[in-house]
């Protein structure tokens, strides 16, 4: 390893990969990011914008420290002082019920609290008639990509090198990661983490072979409403649809923040073409709140959660490769817990090793 080499390159410079910068270079690492476009440019530039409690309990304790770590970030970064709310809604009030009482049943502390119609309207007048609604006490709205750019400040700010638009692969020899290849040649680490969300699974193995995060593609589209809804939507069977596969109809949901609200949901296999998609989000969305046919639309952008087969994120060593850590694979919910892995993550390269077994890299297949 030559005198200058850092001690832990990173790839991919999302919310993940910047947090974990900051985090190692804080504790005193020599760190280097490799981002192959520009800091925050996969999902956690383009997502919706809200940090959300996770609908899973084996996830709770990674969002709990992610919000701590959000808590005090700074670097521009400004966490609402309190959440908005989730109305989850649907047309089918018989539908809905079961959903409620699952929730309010494993996550006591959301509150899940269904409205009768009165009160719904009154909390949500945007809303259409007809519909059924529970609310859950979760949901901070914040610009998509300012916890990702407040992350990487931090990092610069604590010794990090950013080399962005330039793209990496690990070098792996005789079972040990040693570096990483750029356009420009083999840069020398002792530890490479791969956080490059989607694209993790191909980075760790070229051939194919290891495939347990895939990307699920979805579209935003921004709008400026009138009255914008004060809490933040989504309907019903939403939480279940990314364990699901491709090809299936947009679900709705609305995520308002600073006047402008982000209209989503799909959840497809293969890259769409934004624009394609816009009506058919909008159509749907027009059911829910009726103001969204005819709205003036702002953008219209898509973005890859990086799914992971069980829906939990692979976090630290890879068996097998010594040195190689991952930590990607967050779904729906990167933004909400990428702070939270990143410092399990971190902490694993430093040697201080506490990830429990279902988020654990390692209880994928290691790489052949
Ligand atoms: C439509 C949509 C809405 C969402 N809304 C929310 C939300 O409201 N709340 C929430 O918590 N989560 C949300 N998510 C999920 C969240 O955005 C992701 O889980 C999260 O951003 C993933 O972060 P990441 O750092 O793992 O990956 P990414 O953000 O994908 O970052 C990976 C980076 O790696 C880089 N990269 C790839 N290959 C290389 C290479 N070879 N060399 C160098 N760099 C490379 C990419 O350019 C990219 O910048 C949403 C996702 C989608 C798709």
């Amino acid at each position: 390893m030559s005198a200058n080499a850092p001690d832990v390159a990173i790839v991919g410079g999302g919310i993940v990969g910047c947090a974990l910068a900051a985090f190692l270079a804080e504790d005193g690492a020599t760190v280097r990011l490799y981002e192959r476009d520009e800091v925050a440019a996969g999902a956690s530039g383009r997502n919706s914008g809200l940090l959300q409690h996770p609908m899973d309990e084996a996830l709770a304790g990674v969002f709990a420290a992610s919000s701590a770590f959000y808590a005090e970030l700074g670097h521009g970064f400004e966490l609402p002082a309190q959440s908005v709310g989730i109305l989850v809604v649907s047309e089918d009030p018989a539908s809905l019920e079961p959903t409620r009482a699952d929730l309010a049943a494993r996550f006591p502390e959301l509150g899940a609290e269904a409205l009768d119609a009165a009160t719904l309207h009154e909390a949500e007048p945007a809303l259409a008639e007809g519909l059924a609604a529970f609310l859950l006490d979760t949901g901070l709205p914040v610009p998509p990509a300012a916890a990702t750019q407040a992350f990487a400040a931090r990092a610069r700010t604590a010794g990090a090198e950013l080399s962005v638009g330039v793209a990496a692969t690990p070098v792996i020899e005789g079972g040990r990661a040693t570096g990483v290849h750029t356009a420009t040649g083999t840069e020398p680490a002792g530890a490479v983490v791969v956080a490059a969300g989607p694209w993790t699974s191909a980075l760790v193995d070229p051939t194919g072979a290891w495939r347990p995060i895939a990307p699920l593609w979805g579209v935003n589209v921004e709008l400026r409403l009138v009255r914008p809804p004060r809490h933040s939507l989504e309907e019903g069977g939403i939480q279940d649809l990314p364990h699901a596969n491709s090809g299936l109809d947009p679900l709705f949901s609305l995520v308002t923040r600073g006047g402008v609200s982000a209209l989503g949901s799909t959840f497809l296999a293969e890259q769409p073409e934004p624009t394609e998609v816009a009506p058919a989000l909008i159509a749907r969305g027009a059911r829910f709140v009726p103001a969204l046919e005819g709205t003036h639309v702002v953008s219209v952008r898509a973005c890859a959660r990086p799914l992971s087969a069980d829906g939990r994120p692979l976090l630290g060593p890879l068996p097998g490769v010594e040195g190689l850590f991952v930590a990607a694979g967050h779904g729906p919910w990167g933004v909400s817990l990428g702070p939270g892995s990143a410092r399990l993550v971190a902490d694993a390269v430093l040697g201080r090793p506490h990830i429990t077994p279902e988020l654990a890299a390692a209880r994928f297949a290691p790489v052949a």
